[in-house]
């Protein structure tokens, strides 16, 4: 069987497009969350809201439950900062989730529902 150029191309292309407007999206999103925060006074980077998530999930990843480990560890958004979710960095969307969990996620953030672990 020949490797079909034409297809891959088509596909190609149009996952560059959707990567170029998701990073747009995205940087919009950054952009509106920091002038929130700002206006709120509030900050992803206070001890006290990084002392919530903690408590929050007690240490653990927030979709398997297991504990996280340094290097192995991700800031996570609930609502996923896209052009399908439009999740703002803000106290209450950011969590902390494994690495695979947030990469599980990344596939599933076109899908309607998402499952949070028991802890979650
Ligand atoms: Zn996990």
């Amino acid at each position: 069987m020949s490797f079909p150029a034409s297809a891959y191309l088509r596909t190609a292309t149009s996952r560059a497009k959707s990567h170029v407007a998701n990073k747009l999206v995205s940087m919009f999103l950054h952009d509106l969350s920091r002038k929130i925060c700002t206006s709120l006074e509030l900050s992803i980077t206070d001890a006290r809201y990084a002392e919530a998530v903690e408590a929050a999930f007690g240490g653990n990843c927030c979709y398997c439950c297991q504990p996280l480990e340094k290097d192995r560890t991700s800031v996570e958004h609930l609502e996923g900062m896209n052009r399908f979710r439009l999740g703002l960095h803000i106290p209450g969307n950011v969590i902390l989730a494994c690495k695979r969990c947030n990469g599980e996620k990344r596939r599933d953030d076109q899908l309607d529902q998402l499952t949070l672990g028991e802890c979650g």
